[in-house]
Parts: C-alpha cells; structure tokens; sequence
C-alpha cells in the first residue's frame, strides 16, 4: 500500500517534466510565426482585413497590433497554407503534397491559378488571390500547351532522338519492324505510309503536323495490317514497271480443267494452267459460291507464255489497225486492256479471268459475289475502279489475282491495290 503514492507522484513528475519539454520545443516555432508575421505587416502598407484569412496574434496585451490581412507566400507555414494547398490541389493547379509549407511549387501554382484568373501573377497568395480561390467560382486548371521539343516535320533523311522516338512509338503501335537507329530511312518511312493509309491521313511517308499528332495521340491504334518483315512473303507485283524476269516460268502448275471438279466451274479451255496452290484455292472458293446458290462461273483464262501474250497484243493491233487507226495509237488502245508481253500478270499463274456464258460478267450475280467474297479464298479485284491510275489498267471486273488470305484480306479491308500495299510495306 505504501507503494502506490510513490509511482503516482513518478507518473505526475514525468508528466510534468514532458509538458515542460514541450513547452521548450515549442517556443522557437511560435516565434518563427511570430517574426514571419511581422515581416508581412511591414511589406504591407496598406492592409485589407479580409475576414477568412485573418490572423490575430495578441504578442503584449499593452501593444495590440492592428488586425492584418496575411499574404502567404513562401516562407510561410500553417493551416492557412494547407487550406490553400488543397484548394489548389483540389483545382488541379497544384500537384505536389499538402504539407502547409509555402514553397516554390506553392508559389508557381498561385502563379498559374493567378493567371488564369486574370489576378496579377505574382505568386502572392493576398486577399484578391483568395477571395477568387475560395469564392466558389474558381475554374480548374486548364494546362497551357508546351510547345513540342521536336521538329513539326521529320522525313526520310532526318536524324536523331525524334526520330528515334518517333521509331519507338510506331514500334510500339506495331507499325514499324526496323532497329530504332535514329535514322528516318526507307523502313521509317514505310511505317509512317502504313500508318498513314490506316488512319486516314494524306500517305506521303513524311510525318507532318498531323501525322505527328496522330502518331503521338494516346489513343493511336495499333497496327492491323502486319507487316511482313520477310520481302519474299509479298506477292509479286507484276505491271507495266514490272514485268516478269526473262524466261520466267511458275513452279508448280497443274492444268485446270483435270484440278477442278466440273460440278463447280467451266474451264474454257483445256490447257489452261495455274499454280497448284491457287488453283486449290479456286476450287474452295467456287465449292462456297455453290454453297451460297450461285454457279455458272467460267474460266477463260489463267497462265499466259510471254510468247503467248505477244499473240493476243498482235492481235488487238491488228484488229485497231483494221478499224483505220494509226500504229501509234492501235499500240495505245491495246495497252489499256492488253498488257506488253512480260508485264501480264497471267505470266505468273497466279492470275484468272472468269466469265459467265452469253453475257458481260459486270453486274452478274457471280461477279457480285466474287467481288464480295474472293479476298477470304485468297484472291484480289486486281484491277479496280478509282485505281487506274494505280494499276495502269481500266477496271477488270473479271480478272482475280491470287495472292493468300492475309494480304487479300488486308488489302480489301484498307483499300489498296496492290501496288499500293507493297509500296506500303516493302522499305
Ligand atoms: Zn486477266
């Protein structure tokens, strides 16, 4: 029993001793306050009581100062600060932690939310700056574009780090395969036609403006058409500036008439020949036509010598000739429909005309299909309307090119030619 007033007065003695601690710790603080205040007072000659931010400090009941407006500005700590840290905070000006110390980054925040309030932007949170942050009309933070450390333009030739960007960024959205080198070669440039050709801008393969900001957004989509890498895994481009290497002949031909069952299509002619893959792909594609109600196509033409070729041109300037025309202008009218030997795509036996007995093929409900459906078999309206500036040919509504699934597929979806896809996609 004797014990216990002894730990009591033990306990009352600590206790005591930590509020004098306390008291101590204290003192320095209140006078920092004290003098930051003071400061204030004198760099403020004409104060305006404003009734939210006023601090009254009683230092000497004999010497009571003036009630004075507080400016915060750096140096200051408190709640005050805190309020308007979050306030800021809360309207997006200010970013960084609420900790009630006035800092640069306080002061720059004041600066903008001034600015934007049409306030002089001095950084000084006085009673104007308040009013407007607390009045219940203050905006929130609208960011003033920063101009772009880059070149508004960047094309073939351009080097260094916004090139590598620009590299990286394309890598990213799968656009571009190459090293990010820094060099805006002929890879950088088929990325940004890709690009390009895939979210509607002007294809020129140079990144302007628009390009740039489209590339930059952060919502730019991803590739959809994949590159391929391997230039070997293109279709072969055969045209006019094209044709055909001398004495080419195609792998792999099979006679058509003897491949395709004769349930699903006429063979015209009984030495028609085509790739074997190709012709495979004919006979699923005219096996689904079935399936869908329509049959009657014809093939009327497939492989083509280059021998064979120079027979049909004689023949269309013979026939120009006969009608009176000059040799010049026979040769001109042939080239729109006839290819120059070693430039028709019927040399590679990837290529077929198809026809229906007894009228045009245009307009029939086997080209309307064909037409609509050819891409998931593999094959391409090769020469379209709109491309003939393109392709260097009318329209051919009956003339398909084989070129596998996933380039047919790409270039229906994208609208290109095939001159357009493989200037697209080959560096
Ligand atoms: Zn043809």
């Amino acid at each position: 029993m004797q014990n216990k007033p002894t730990v009591f007065t033990i306990i009352l003695w600590v206790a005591l001793a930590g509020l004098c601690v306390g008291i101590v710790l204290l003192a320095p603080g209140t006078v920092d306050a004290y003098n930051t205040l003071a400061r204030e007072q004198k760099a403020t000659p004409t104060p305006t009581a404003l009734t939210a931010s006023v601090l009254m400090v009683t230092v000497d009941p004999a010497n009571t100062p003036t009630p004075t407006a507080l400016i915060l500005r750096i140096g200051v700590q408190g709640d005050e600060v805190t309020r308007l840290q979050q306030a800021l905070k809360d309207l997006g000006y200010y970013t960084a932690e609420v900790d009630g110390q006035y800092g640069q980054g306080t002061a720059l925040a004041v600066t903008l939310f001034q600015a934007q309030a049409g306030l002089t932007a001095d950084g000084l949170a006085g009673s104007d700056t308040l009013a407007a942050l607390y009045g219940g009309a203050a905006q929130t933070y609208i960011p003033t574009p920063t101009p772009s450390p880059t070149p508004s333009v960047l094309q073939k030739g351009a080097q260094g780090d916004s090139v590598k960007a620009l590299q990286q960024r394309l890598k990213d959205l799968g656009y571009y395969q190459g090293s990010v080198d820094g060099d805006y070669g002929g890879g950088t440039e088929a990325a940004i036609r890709l690009f390009q050709q895939q979210n509607g801008l002007t294809v020129d393969g140079v990144s302007g403006t628009a390009t740039m900001a489209a590339v930059y957004a952060s919502d730019a989509p991803p590739v959809t058409i994949t590159p391929t890498p391997d230039p070997a895994a293109m279709p072969m481009l055969v045209n006019r500036d094209n044709p055909v290497p001398d004495g080419y002949l195609p792998e792999d031909m099979v006679n058509l008439r003897n491949t395709l069952p004769a349930s699903l299509v006429y063979v015209k002619g009984s030495e028609i020949q085509g790739v074997r893959e190709a012709v495979d792909a004919l006979a699923v594609m005219f096996a689904a036509a079935k399936s869908d109600g329509i049959t009657g196509f014809q093939i009327s033409a497939g492989y083509r010598s280059v021998a064979y070729q120079q027979e049909l041109f004689n023949a269309s300037v013979d026939k120009y000739l006969a009608e009176g025309r000059s040799r010049t202008s026979a040769i001109s009218a042939t080239r729109l429909t006839v290819a120059d030997p070693g430039t028709s795509e019927h040399h590679i036996g990837l290529a077929f005309d198809l026809t229906v007995a007894g009228t045009t093929f245009k307009g029939t409900k086997q080209q309307i299909w064909l037409h609509q459906n050819c891409w998931d078999y593999g094959f391409i309206v090769r020469y379209q309307e709109g491309k003939e500036k393109l392709t260097g040919f009318v329209a051919e509504a009956w003339h398909i090119r084989y070129v596998g699934v996933q380039h047919a597929t790409a270039m229906r979806d994208q609208d290109l030619c095939l001159e357009e896809y493989i200037q697209l996609l080959t560096p």
